[in-house]
Parts: structure tokens; C-alpha cells; sequence
């Protein structure tokens, strides 16, 4: 008998499972249903690929990323791995579907908006499955980030075949996500498996943003090898690239808006340098296995924390010493808050707000960063880690309630439609040309703040932002969030951190 071990060896080349991957691959070679919670690079791939070598008949791999799935098939077969992907670009896909009724596909890529057509399924009644492997599980429930309907639909076709194990993967689901796929995917609450997330050798450090490309051209003289950089923005990240470019140190945008032979040339010059940055959008990442990444940074939050921890988690895959770096600007909880407001269905509303609450809360923290980002994910980390910006140089914290209240009041006296610059000079008390037209030198607020206070109107006005106590309009004018009254009255307190240099802004500079 060919044990898994001897299969992992000859056919994968690897000495040893890493972590619960033995765990997993067990359950799915005796027929349970298995959901996998394990962080990006753990290998995911092999829980399935294993299993699909090892028994009879083909795995079916409901995988969202059409993109990758010509990649994910190359990596199969290099193992020799019989694999094909089942998409519109599928050049034979009779040919396919007759290689599956043969029996002759280990391995078939499918993406869920096909898994559950009625011609799937009719397909699926003439073939032999070994295993039903569902990618990016976390995409079946409401409370992912990432919620994809069709995943929905997957659990009546897997009912069709209950005696086939299935192996829902996810690298991003907290605890409530968790117990959502179960359901969702028919998954008995025994079948869960989490890896332990944590990722010791990044260093993780969060600083307010005081100029991205000054403080990413600071870190990338700090940090050598490669790093990637994502940004907001296609145009940030052409931007950004052409700022930080130089000899010795290249620096390529990468962006879904780039030609596809662009954006592969620029890929794969990354993945074979040992120093090249990559200014990113979120398009980069997946699917790159790129273990000497040295450096992580984002010159703007990420979507959540699950989004934030997967796209961190694509440094120092090698074990080596690596580094994460979050520069945050209130603008972009402020701009996220909008999108939630306008753009995102009313009954997500709530949960979409709670994300980011917490994505605030992990910005504006004084305690260990490792410590929420693995609480955050269902695991008792200790108090610190000694491996973050927290836990390295403790900020010290201070109550600026007292500014807080200040500085709600004269927007709220103002009419709740005025910038911080605008508020900042009222309340110091500075008559500009501005202020006097509006006759806000005639306001109880004009002049209610000493220079010690006046300093930490953009932190402030930075953290109420963040934690929706102040909301901006696209101009900048800011007005209430549901967090505004407890502060006001005196409910509830307001602490920030002191940040460990004093960061000295220009005037008029967007960020704050
Ligand atoms: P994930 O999908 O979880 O992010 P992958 O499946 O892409 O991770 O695997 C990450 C890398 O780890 C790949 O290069 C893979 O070949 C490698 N890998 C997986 N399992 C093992 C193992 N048991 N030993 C050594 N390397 C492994
Ligand atoms: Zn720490």
C-alpha cells in the first residue's frame, strides 16, 4: 500500500505535513466533510491534491479565481497531477467533459457560477467523484468579506453526491464566518480545523500616513529584498512606481487596468528579483508563491482585517524575518464609510460597518497588533508578542476627551460642514478671511483651544473618523456618526495613542 506519506514524498517532493495538512488530508481520505481554516501559504493545495491522487476517481475544485485556475492546473501537473479547469476560455471542453466521464482527471477546476448549472450537475451524475474540494470557502456566508451568491447555490449539488467528502478551505474567516460556512455547506461542527494563524516572524507597525511615498521610500531603504506595496488606486500604484523607481532598486506598478502582458512581465520580473518592490492594487497577490517577500506595506487600509491579515501574510513565507507596514489616513475610513452608506445593500449595512469598526479599532490600538489579529481570528494569543510596534516602543496613551468634546461642538456649530483646517482655526481662535465671512469669530467655540490642544485636533479628529464619531462628505466637511453623542456627553471617553515621533505635517497636505 502506497501510504500518504510515501505519496507526499515521491509525488509532491516533501519530506513532512506542515501543521493540520496530515489532519486534513486524513479526514477527507476516510469520507468525512472537513472545513480548513488555515492562513495563506500554509498549503492549502495539497489537502486537496493529495486526496485527489490518492483515491478514486476525479476531485471537483469549486475555486472563485478563474484568473488563476490555468496556473492552479500547471501547479497541479507538475506534481503529475491529471488536471483541467472547466471555463469559457477552456479551449476543448468536450474534450474535458469526456475526460471526466472516463475517469481520466484527477483533479477539475470549475468556478461556482458553472458547479451549479443544470448541465453541471448532469454531468457530475455520469462521473466518478473522489472529493469536493470548495475554495475560498469563506465566499458561501454573509459575514465573509468577500460573500459570492453563487456559492449559495453549491449546497443542493453537493447533497446530490452526500457520500463524497467535501473540503471547504479558507485562509480568512473568523469565528462567526466559521460557523456560517459549516451551515452553509453542510459541514458537521466536529469537521472543523483551524491552523494556528500566527505568523512569528512578521513584524507588524502602523503608523498614520504622512506622505505615502516618503514613508514607503523610508522603509524601502531600511528593508532590502523584495517588497510588495499595495495602494489604493491603479493610478497610485503607476504613481507611486515612477516616485520610487531607481537603480538598483526597481520598482513596477502592477493593476488589473495594466495590458495582460504587461502586468505578466511585470510579475514574473517580481517573483525572479531579489530586490524589486511591486506598487500593487489588491488584483496582486493570489496565487504568487513567492516565499523571500521582505516587506509588506499599505499606504491605505485594506478592506477588513481578514484582508489585511492575507495580504500581510504574503511576507516572509520563507520564515525569515519580515515586516508589515499599515499607513492609515482617517480619508479612508471616511471613504469606506460612504461606499458602505451608498453603494452596499441596506441589510449588509450593519455587518459591513462592524468590519470596520474593528479594522479602526486595530489602527488605533496602543496594545499588542499579533494579539488582536489573532483574537480577531479565534485564537488566546498572549498579552504581547514582543515582535510589534506596540509591543517594541509602547506608545504612551492620553485622554483627549476633553478635545473630543471641543472639537464635535464647533462642527456642530458650524453647521456640520466644514474640514478640519476650517475647525482647527475657529477653535483656536485664528479670524481668517474665512472664519470672519462665515461669522465664526462670533461662535462660543472661537478660541476655546491652547496650542497643547490645538496639536492634537487632526489625531483626534483622525481617531472620531476612524471609529465613525465624525463623518466626511467627499469635500472633506465633517459631520456626525453614531459615535459623536456618547463622547459629547461624556458617555464615553476618548483615548488615543501618542504616536512615537511627533510627524510634522504641511499645511494644507490632504492626510491627517
Ligand atoms: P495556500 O493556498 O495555503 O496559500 P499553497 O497551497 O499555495 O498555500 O502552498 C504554499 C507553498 O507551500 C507552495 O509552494 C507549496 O508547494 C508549499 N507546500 C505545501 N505543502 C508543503 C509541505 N508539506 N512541505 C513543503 N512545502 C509545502
Ligand atoms: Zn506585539
Amino acid at each position: 500500500m502506497t501510504s500518504v506519506h510515501q505519496l507526499l514524498h515521491d509525488r509532491f517532493g516533501f519530506s513532512h505535513f506542515r501543521g493540520v495538512q496530515e489532519q486534513v488530508v486524513a479526514r477527507a481520505l476516510e469520507g468525512h466533510h472537513t472545513l480548513a481554516v488555515m492562513p495563506t501559504g500554509a498549503g492549502k493545495s495539497l489537502c486537496y491534491q493529495l486526496p485527489a491522487l490518492a483515491r478514486h476517481g476525479t476531485a471537483i475544485v469549486i475555486s472563485p479565481l478563474i484568473a488563476l485556475m490555468q496556473d492552479q492546473v500547471r501547479s497541479a501537473e507538475s506534481f503529475g497531477i491529471n488536471a483541467a479547469a472547466l471555463t469559457s476560455a477552456s479551449e476543448d471542453p468536450r474534450a474535458i467533459r469526456d475526460a471526466l466521464r472516463d475517469g481520466k482527471l484527477d483533479l477539475l477546476y470549475v468556478a461556482p457560477e458553472r458547479a451549479t448549472t443544470e448541465g453541471f450537475s448532469r454531468l457530475l451524475q455520469e462521473a466518478d467523484i473522489a472529493l469536493f474540494a470548495i475554495d475560498e470557502a469563506h465566499c458561501v456566508s454573509e459575514w465573509g468579506h468577500d460573500f459570492r451568491p453563487d456559492y449559495r447555490l453549491l449546497l443542493p449539488l453537493l447533497d446530490q453526491h452526500r457520500e463524497v467528502p467535501r473540503l471547504a478551505l479558507t485562509a480568512t474567516a473568523d469565528k462567526r464566518t466559521r460557523a456560517d460556512i459549516l451551515v452553509q455547506l453542510g459541514i458537521g461542527a466536529d469537521g472543523l480545523i483551524v491552523a494556528g494563524f500566527d505568523r512569528p516572524n512578521i513584524r507588524y507597525h502602523v503608523r498614520p500616513r504622512d506622505g505615502a511615498a516618503r514613508q514607503v521610500g523610508a522603509l524601502m531603504k531600511d528593508q532590502p529584498g523584495p517588497g510588495i506595496v499595495y495602494v489604493p488606486s491603479r493610478n497610485a500604484a503607476e504613481k507611486l512606481a515612477e516616485q520610487l523607481d531607481a537603480p538598483g532598486r526597481r520598482v513596477l506598478p502592477y493593476h488589473a487596468g495594466l495590458e495582460p502582458k504587461v502586468r505578466s512581465r511585470n510579475q514574473s520580473a517580481f517573483v525572479a528579483s531579489e530586490e524589486m518592490v511591486m506598487a500593487a492594487t489588491i488584483a496582486f497577490g493570489m496565487g504568487i508563491d513567492k516565499p523571500d517577500v521582505r516587506f509588506v506595506a499599505h499606504a491605505g487600509v485594506s478592506k477588513s482585517i481578514e484582508a489585511y491579515y492575507q495580504e500581510t501574510g504574503r511576507a516572509g513565507r520563507d520564515g525569515d524575518p519580515a515586516e508589515a507596514w499599515l499607513f492609515w489616513g482617517a480619508d479612508d475610513f471616511a471613504r469606506a464609510r460612504r461606499r458602505i452608506e451608498t453603494e452596499v445593500e441596506p441589510e449588509r449595512r450593519p455587518q459591513e460597518r462592524e468590519r470596520l469598526n474593528m479594522l479602526a479599532a486595530f489602527v488605533e490600538a496602543a496594545t499588542c497588533r499579533r494579539a488582536i489579529l489573532l483574537r480577531h481570528f479565534g485564537e488566546e494569543p498572549p498579552e504581547r508578542c514582543g515582535n510589534c510596534d506596540n509591543c517594541l516602543e509602547p506608545p504612551a496613551t492620553i485622554d483627549v476627551t476633553t478635545v473630543a468634546q471641543k472639537l464635535l461642538s464647533a462642527a456642530f456649530r458650524t453647521e456640520m460642514r466644514f474640514g478640519v483646517a476650517h475647525l482647527e482655526a475657529v477653535l483656536g481662535g485664528n479670524d481668517n478671511e474665512k472664519v470672519r465671512q462665515f461669522g465664526h469669530d462670533r461662535l462660543s467655540v472661537f478660541g476655546i483651544m491652547d496650542a497643547e490642544e490645538l496639536a492634537l485636533v487632526k489625531p483626534v479628529a483622525r481617531s472620531l473618523l476612524a471609529r465613525d464619531a465624525l463623518r466626511a462628505d467627499e469635500y472633506g466637511g465633517l459631520s456626525f456618526g453614531p459615535g459623536a453623542k456618547p463622547i459629547l456627553k461624556g458617555e464615553q471617553s476618548l483615548v488615543i495613542a501618542v504616536p512615537p515621533k511627533r510627524v510634522r505635517r504641511k499645511r494644507g497636505q490632504a492626510d491627517y
